[in-house]
């Protein structure tokens, strides 16, 4: 095991996209103002990151500059966790996906596959590897597996160490990036074909990609393991109070608790004083209990649009991720 009680290391970024082609069409003034490479002026307001990324940052600068050391921490056994928080099309999948069979396109997580079994091959062969990923996504508070079409309602258990898990979801073994990449295409399929409005599911849902790595000495028998979960977050955009009714507000609702519920233990384990961590709020929250506390490497990217059009949501994002600070 590794040190427990090693510091819970909370890592807030904040990403800009650029301007998108409809946006410059309309006329939408690119309103963000970069200060050093760490503070993004927002309408005379400044908020300060421990990275701000401007437009031009490539998907290998994103990886090298936060992902990459998180590989290595899980491999020596902590736990971690990186999520994306934005409006809808501001940049989540971009960063945590991206066009993942591109090499200069790839985001994070085709990286991390890639990093993680370079890692391995160059490390003591007398170390014995087992990785497996499991591929969930969580919708209107149910657990859907993305690699099963038929587990649609999975719950969260507690193993006999009391740490949590989704109960019954596939978990994969895997040998090779190509092997991680083929669970991921083979999840992104299964779930275009359950819905119909991707674009609209993908904004409603939390999409969780797990990596779990087990280690074991041959000869001393020792073991390490650790797990590093990918969170694609639903789309954070208010609905607006007319507009929405039935299962549009429902949705709205549940999307918006089941974020809240994650700010409030992120500002929880940032302030570090407090002994009540809220993990038992929401489904999320109890999933990721083990990889946002103490044994922890938890990265949240802010993602947000530059454009005025999109100004007010862009500060609401950019507050929700000072909580964490
Ligand atoms: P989200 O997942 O937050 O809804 P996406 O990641 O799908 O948003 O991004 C919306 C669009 O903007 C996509 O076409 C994506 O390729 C593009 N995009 C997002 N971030 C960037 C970026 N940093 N550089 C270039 N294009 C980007
Ligand atoms: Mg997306």
């Amino acid at each position: 095991m590794a040190d427990a009680s090693a510091e819970c290391n909370i890592k807030v970024l904040c990403r800009f996209r650029p301007l998108n082609q409809s946006e410059i069409i309309r006329g939408d003034k690119f309103l963000p103002i970069f200060q050093g490479d760490d503070t993004v002026i927002i309408g005379g307001k400044s908020f300060v990151f421990d990275r701000v990324f401007p437009t031009n940052t490539t998907q290998e600068q994103v990886y090298n500059s936060c992902a990459k050391q998180i590989v290595r921490d899980v491999l020596d056994g902590y736990n971690g966790t990186i999520f994306a928080y934005g409006q809808t099309s501001s940049g989540k999948t971009h960063t945590m996906e991206g066009k993942l069979h591109d090499p200069n396109g790839m985001g994070i997580i085709p990286r991390i596959a890639d990093d993680i079994f370079h890692h391995i091959f160059a490390m003591d062969e007398n170390l014995e590897f087992h990785i497996k990923v499991s591929y969930f996504e969580i919708y209107m508070d149910k657990i859907r597996d993305l690699l099963d079409v038929s587990k649609t309602n999975l719950s969260v258990h507690e193993d006999k160490n009391r740490v949590p898990y989704v109960k019954g979801c596939t978990e994969r073994f895997v040998s090779s990036p190509e092997e991680v990449m083929d669970v991921i295409d083979e999840g992104k399929s299964n779930r275009h074909v359950a819905v119909t409005n991707m674009n609209e599911h993908s904004s409603r849902s939390h999409s969780i990609f797990l990596i779990n790595i087990k280690q074991e000495h041959v000869e001393t028998e020792q073991k390490l393991s650790g797990k590093l979960y990918l969170v694609d977050l639903a789309g954070s955009e208010k609905v607006s109070k007319t507009g929405a009714e039935g299962s549009v507000l429902d949705e709205a609702k549940n999307i918006n608790k089941s974020l809240s519920a994650l700010g409030n233990v992120i500002s929880a384990l940032a302030e570090g004083t407090k002994t009540h961590v809220p993990y038992r709020d929401s489904k999320m929250t109890r999933i990721l209990q083990d990889s946002l506390g103490g044994n922890c490497r938890t990265t949240m990217f802010i993602c947000c649009s530059p454009s005025s059009f999109n100004e007010a949501e862009t500060k609401s994002t950019l507050m929700f991720g000072q909580r964490a600070k």
